[in-house]
């Protein structure tokens, strides 16, 4: 299918999606992905790690990606992740670049549903803020000055479009990643806004329908969960703030994932039980 400029629609071949995880969370995380929406785009998704794990190798092959980064939560850590998932999305052509924590479920055709509306031709930054203000930092090179941008919260995961990527390139791309995070000290995801918003001058284009566990989970409505593109979970709390669907009780699904995964794909021979 083709639209009226010639230019053929998106198709889940065309987005790469990069999953962030680090050894400790193969297991505890990892493991209800892969029963779950990553059998969905197997072909299109890229797990990238920290340490080399030869089950998760011979399940994933190639698309268990060892970054050789530490193992730790540092910024700088992170940030080397981050490079190594842009670098490997560049070397991919793909049309998008998709990005998620691994404690988050992607719907899979929402989100080409959704990307399908916009041009990897365009430059465009698709996600969503967990706060409600940009963010502030102090600006080194002029002193006394502040410079604020938006950022999509990577916990809720965020789209990029090629053409974007493209210009990202001379901050982001062969490594630099890196440099760019550690001159302004910020977060993986902070220095992807700071790169869109500050140097590049694009905007992040907010899509209500990721969602990260700074947010409230479980007050979506069971009847929008289709529509969502992301949700996640958070399991340290006293409260656990997951989201409201039925399915399979709390200790055989604490996630509450295979219970959204058997509500939105009831063919699935692990969703047999409920019917
Ligand atoms: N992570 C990592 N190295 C670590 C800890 C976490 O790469 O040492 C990854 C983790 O797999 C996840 C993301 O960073 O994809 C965010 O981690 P987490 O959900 O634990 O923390 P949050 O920032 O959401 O509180
Ligand atoms: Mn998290």
């Amino acid at each position: 299918k083709t639209d009226e400029t010639g230019v053929r629609e998106t198709e889940l071949s065309d987005i790469f999606i990069s999953v962030k995880t680090t050894s400790k969370y193969h297991q505890s995380r990892v493991s209800i992905l892969l029963k779950t929406w990553y059998r969905l785009a197997k072909e299109q998704i890229y797990f990238f790690t920290d340490a080399n794990d030869q089950e998760f190798k011979d399940v994933l092959g190639d698309h268990l990606v060892n970054t050789n980064c530490s193992a730790d939560h540092r910024r700088h850590s992170l940030s080397c992740k981050m490079a190594v998932e842009f670098d490997y999305y560049m070397a991919s052509r793909k049309r998008w670049f998709c990005h998620v924590d691994d404690d988050v479920y992607l719907n899979v055709p929402r989100l080409l549903e959704v990307l399908r509306g916009y041009s990897h031709k365009e430059d465009w930054y698709l996600g969503k803020p967990s706060l409600k203000y940009p963010l502030e930092v102090v600006d080194r090179e002029n002193a006394g000055m502040k410079l604020t941008f938006w950022f999509a919260t990577g916990g809720a995961g965020f789209c990029i479009s090629r053409s974007l990527a493209l210009k990202m390139g001379p901050y982001a791309g062969g490594g630099r990643f890196v440099t760019t995070a550690e001159k302004v000290r910020l977060p993986d995801d902070c220095t992807v806004g700071y790169i869109i918003e500050y140097l590049l001058k694009n905007r992040l284009t907010v899509i209500e329908e990721f969602h990260s566990h700074l947010e409230t989970l479980w007050l979506i409505r069971p009847h929008q969960l289709k529509k969502q593109i992301t949700v996640s979970y958070s399991e340290y709390s006293s409260k656990p703030n997951v989201i409201n669907v039925q399915g399979f009780n709390s200790t055989q699904d604490p996630t509450r994932f295979l219970s959204l995964h058997c509500f939105l794909f009831p063919n699935f021979s692990e969703c047999r039980v409920l019917l």
